[in-house]
Formats: C-alpha cells, sequence, structure tokens
C-alpha cells in the first residue's frame, strides 16, 4: 500500500500542478496565435483582428501573431498540432483543416484527433480578381479573353490545399479553361505580384480583396457566395451562379485550434474569450466591412465546431478525389 502510494504521489502532484497552472492561465506567458500562410494575407488579418479583440476577455493578456506558411497551409498546423497542450500556442486556420485530410497524401497529423476545437470565427466569401492591365472589365469580357488565351494565363494562389487553390481548381473546372497555377506562401505576397501583373488571376477572400477592389489596384468579375454581397466596394459584383456557373458556392471559414489535451479549464477561458470577441463591435465593424460574416451560431461551441470540419472533410473529400491533385 506505501508502495504504491509513493508512486502514485509525483502523479498526483503533476496533476495539482497542471490544474494550478490552467486555473491562471493566461498568466503572464504570451500567448501565440500562428497563421499558417504568409503575411499580409486574408487569414493572417483574421488573426490579428482576433487577438486584438481576445485581449481584454484574457485579462490583457499578451497575444501575439507568427507565421508558419508553407504546404497549403500544413506546415503550421502540424507545428500547433506537436505544440505543447497549455493553451499559449493556438493556431487560426480556414477550410485548410476540411480539404488537407484529402489534399496532402501524407499529412503528418490528423486534423479529427490532434487538435481541441475552440470555436468558429467567420465565414468569408471569395472574389475572381485579376491585374489591372487585363482588358476585361467584366465577368463576360473575361470569359472572351480566356477563350483568346489559352495555354497562357496564370493563376495565383497559396499552394496546394489553399482556399485559392481550391477556389482556382473550381473555377478552371467550370470554365473549361487549364491555367498555370502559380503558388505562393499566402495570398497576401500573391496579392503583390497580381497588382504588378506578374500573374493574371486569383481567387481569394473578400478580407483581402475589398480594399484592393475599392483603390481599383485589381479588376474583380464575381463574388462565390450564393447571394450579392452588401459592403459597397463589391455590392455591384455578380455571383457566379449570375453569370451562369451553378452551384458554385464556396465560402471560406476561419476557426481557432489549440494542440489536443489542453486542460478543459484552458480550453473554456479560451472559448469564453472567443465568444465575447464575436461580439466585440469594433471586430465585428471590421470583419463586416471586409464581406466576412462574424460566427453567431452554434458552431462557436466546441463540439459544434468540430462536427462541421467534419462535415466539410466529407463535403470536399469526393470533389478532391475527383479532381485527382494532391501535395507530396
Ligand atoms: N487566402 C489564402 C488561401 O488561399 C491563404 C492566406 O494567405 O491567408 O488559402
Amino acid at each position: 500500500m506505501k508502495k504504491l502510494v509513493k508512486s502514485l504521489l509525483p502523479l498526483a502532484l503533476a496533476a495539482v500542478a497542471v490544474g494550478a497552472a490552467a486555473q491562471e492561465f493566461p498568466g503572464s506567458k504570451p500567448i501565440t496565435i500562428y497563421v499558417p500562410f504568409a503575411a499580409g494575407g486574408p487569414t493572417d488579418k483574421v488573426a490579428r483582428d482576433l487577438a486584438e479583440a481576445l485581449r481584454k476577455p484574457l485579462g490583457g493578456a499578451t497575444i501575439l501573431v507568427d507565421n508558419a506558411a508553407g504546404a497549403g497551409g500544413s506546415i503550421g498546423a502540424n507545428k500547433v498540432a506537436k505544440a505543447p497542450a497549455d493553451g499559449y500556442t493556438l493556431l487560426v486556420h480556414h477550410i485548410g483543416m476540411a480539404t488537407m485530410p484529402t489534399l496532402v497524401r501524407n499529412i503528418p497529423f490528423k486534423v479529427e484527433s490532434d487538435f481541441e476545437y475552440v470555436g468558429m470565427i467567420n465565414d468569408v466569401p471569395m472574389t475572381l480578381i485579376g491585374k489591372p492591365t487585363l482588358p476585361a472589365n467584366n465577368y463576360k469580357e473575361l470569359m472572351a479573353w480566356l477563350q483568346a488565351n489559352k495555354g497562357k494565363i496564370n493563376l495565383g494562389n497559396a499552394g496546394v490545399g489553399s482556399a485559392s487553390h481550391l477556389c482556382g481548381m473550381l473555377f478552371q473546372h467550370a470554365v473549361g479553361v487549364d491555367m498555370t497555377a502559380v503558388p505562393y506562401k499566402g495570398t497576401g505576397p500573391a496579392m503583390t505580384d497580381l497588382m504588378g501583373g506578374q500573374i493574371d488571376l486569383m481567387c481569394d477572400q473578400t478580407t483581402n480583396t475589398t480594399s484592393v477592389i475599392e483603390g481599383k489596384k485589381v479588376k474583380a468579375f464575381a463574388v462565390t457566395s450564393p447571394k450579392r454581397l452588401t459592403v459597397p466596394a463589391l455590392k455591384d459584383l455578380p455571383t457566379m451562379q449570375e453569370v451562369g456557373v451553378k452551384d458554385f458556392n464556396v465560402s471560406i471559414f476561419h476557426g481557432l485550434y489549440a494542440p489536443k489535451g489542453t486542460p478543459a479549464p484552458v480550453l473554456k477561458k479560451l472559448n469564453d474569450a472567443l465568444k465575447a470577441a464575436l461580439k466585440d463591435p469594433e471586430f465585428v465593424k471590421r470583419e463586416e466591412g471586409l464581406g466576412a460574416i462574424v460566427v453567431n451560431d452554434r458552431r462557436v461551441e466546441p463540439a459544434e465546431h468540430k462536427k462541421f470540419v467534419l462535415s466539410e472533410i466529407n463535403k470536399w473529400s469526393p470533389l478532391i478525389k475527383a479532381a485527382n491533385v494532391y501535395v507530396d
């Protein structure tokens, strides 16, 4: 008996230490939110806005945003999957969480079981945009330009498995024109090249495209939402459905994740803070101004967030398999 008590003691002490650390969370140590794409892009923007909105509900904690870009968002996700499960390392990721399991052949983590799902942040439509010198001024003219330039068209994306890749792939399939994919570490750097005319076209979240469309730095042809958007800079853009592409509805969701095994009290604090952030008028105004829809439904609950991501895996998996694209 004595022996048993002796061998259980270190375990009990360790559990007490973890419990105490969880109660203290967030302590003085900074929290780092990893973005699996380059700085300056839409996922980065959402993460930085969220970090700002989380600060107050997390008692003024220091929240840093770091970029771990590459391989269509799987490098950053893997980094967080393998990080200490103490609440100080988090991930903001998008629809890639649902497409990576099918797209990345040797995925080094399991989306289903290597993360704690903290809650969803927003849904963001995409826009089909082109370089400023493109001679087409609307979708119809774009179609004519595509036909006339077959074999010479470059389409930027954030790597195989990214949202821009997925949207671009569906677009090429829908219009029956093959384009050369030009991968970047995020659509932040891809946008610089699109504005400079080094690439011809791109499909990207409105959180990254609204200001450049407004500033006429790129040409815009359509939105991927089922309904037109109300944001002034985007309200005149037709939906893909309107221009004749049936069932083209691509909405990019963003969610917050922690490594599997993060203590329940820490997850509760993070989820409470997320709920407060999603109600922060400043955050809501900023997101809505960029065409994003802040989550205001049950998907802010961890179990519903996970259920939604799993349903998205099932939705995209057959489409990706049919398109036969993979990342090795
Ligand atoms: N919008 C990018 C994508 O295509 C990612 C990013 O740079 O945030 O997935």
